[in-house]
């Protein structure tokens, strides 16, 4: 295979030196930028006159000026990777310039003059993936840990980077194999009638497996919902006090949209980061306009709609309403099964005094002087955390991974029941085989180039 791979490498410039920005464009402190490949130290070596970088040992930094000809570029520090021990397994060296658009413009056209190539997306991922580096599902942990927007999703991205969700899946992967080496050998033998394959060993580990396979896949609503964010609908009366509770709670916890994948659309989200979890408060535009949320006398009436949009609903009441009103409120929501949290505004005023005698129970804030907000918010991340089985276990947060997954959940249960019917050992191989596939597929043991190009095509250039 990596014979195939430097062949292929030739014909399609994976051989090639490559180079590209690794910071955002823009003005800052430093630009990085990257280089790898085999030329390398001799490209970047022809820039830097101070010393011959050729002659430096690997994993240490140097100062000097960058060169072209006569001028000079910038005083920069480069980093040397030398290969295997760098990120993409190639000669691999770092410059450190100055943030300025012009320098690192100039830096980089000085290095394609010297014979580096600009990279495509994800290029740099790629080759470290096919030198072995990383394998595929934390490649593509690479891609999410770049686009982690809050502390949670890059908790979860870095955990798959480090490989705890593949260690699990290799593990099992190896144990199969080993399993269907020997029904394999048993066919050899097929005239003795002989078993070497434990079948109590193996209904076992088939029953290890798919409780692993149905705790993975039932963390993937959560690792979608850590990265997506979780739509909130604020619900109410009118009056209540909904767009004051929003704009308190955006005051403080505002995410930044435009950093958000997916926020550009139509439908106006206001997106808050509570302890790293995102949450999208779904048609804040009813909210301020009181357009959208025009609630019968007690029911839930129109914002149901609205409620189904959601994952969690927050409905607000005024802690002056009625006890029966909001009694009833809750039966509504109850019925409704969703997570939810009613919640009573206004404890600042006179009546709210009272309240908490008539409401025993129910969580009671002051959307405008922020009363138990910090509560309000606590319950939020609650809702999200709970039940899904989080802990610091591995979460998948990739749909091709839950695909495969459910795959690999299905032929688990063939093979299950091929060990229930007795079938013979070629039948059962057969299964384990299927299984197997699957489970490569993840970790990128067995793939196509076509997979492999729209995998790494997500990535930024630079990565
Ligand atoms: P919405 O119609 O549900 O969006 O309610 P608003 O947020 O527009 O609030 C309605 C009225 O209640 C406004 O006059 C707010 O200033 C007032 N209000 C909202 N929250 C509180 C609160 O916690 N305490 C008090 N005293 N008044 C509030």
């Amino acid at each position: 295979l990596a014979y195939l791979c430097k062949m292929l490498g030739k014909l399609t410039g994976w051989d090639d030196t490559i180079v590209a920005l690794a910071t955002p464009p823009g003005i800052g402190a430093i630009g990085l930028i990257r280089v790898s490949g085999p030329k390398t130290f001799g490209i970047v070596g022809g820039l830097f006159p101070a010393k011959d970088l050729r002659e430096q040992p690997s994993h240490t930094l140097h100062v000097g000026l960058l060169k072209e000809g006569e001028e000079t570029l910038d005083e920069v520090v480069v980093s040397l990777f030398r290969g295997p021990r760098s990120y993409t397994g190639e000669d691999v060296i770092e410059i450190s310039c100055h943030g300025s658009p012009y320098i690192l413009e100039r830096v980089m056209q000085a290095l394609l003059h010297a014979g580096a190539r600009l990279a495509r997306a994800g290029e740099f991922t790629q080759r470290a993936f096919l030198n072995g580096r990383l394998d595929l599902t934390q490649a593509e942990a690479v891609a999410d840990v770049i686009a982690a927007n809050t502390a949670a999703s890059a908790r979860t991205a870095l955990h798959t980077m480090r490989g705890g969700f593949s260690r699990e899946l290799r593990d099992l992967r190896e144990r199969l194999i080993s399993f269907s080496a020997l029904i394999e050998l048993e066919l050899d033998f097929s005239q003795e009638d002989v078993e070497f394959a434990d079948r109590k060993q193996l209904y076992h580990l088939i029953s290890e497996a798919e409780q692993m396979t149905s705790a993975l896949l039932a963390s993937f609503r959560l690792g979608n919902v850590i990265r997506n964010g979780v739509s909130v609908a604020i619900v109410g009366k009118p009056n209540a006090g909904k767009s004051t509770l929003l704009n308190t709670l955006l005051n403080e916890n505002r995410a930044i949209v435009s950093e958000i994948a997916g926020t550009t659309r139509d439908t106006i989200e206001e997106v808050l980061n509570i302890d790293g979890v995102l949450f999208r408060l779904i048609d804040t535009a009813g909210i301020r306009h009181h357009t959208s949320d025009v609630i019968e006398q007690i029911g839930v009436g129109r914002s149901l709609e609205k409620m189904d949009q959601a994952d969690i609903v927050v409905y607000l009441f005024d802690v002056a309403d009625p006890i029966a009103g909001v009694a009833a409120v809750r039966e509504e929501l109850v019925a409704k099964g969703k997570p939810f949290l009613l919640v009573g505004n206004k404890v600042d005023t006179a009546e709210g005094a009272a309240a908490r005698g008539r409401f025993p129970g129910e969580l009671l804030i002051s959307a405008r002087d922020g009363h138990s907000i910090d509560v309000l918010k606590q319950r939020l991340v609650d809702q999200v955390l709970q039940g899904a089985g989080a802990g610091d276990g591995t979460i998948v947060t990739n749909a091709r991974h839950y695909h495969a997954l459910q795959l690999i959940q299905l032929s688990l249960s063939a093979i299950r029941k091929g060990l229930d019917e007795l079938l013979p050992g070629d039948l059962l191989a057969l299964d384990i085989r299927h299984c197997l596939h699957y489970l490569g597929e993840i970790t990128g043991e067995i793939t196509t180039e076509d997979r492999l190009d729209y995998i790494f095509s997500k990535f930024c250039i630079g990565k």
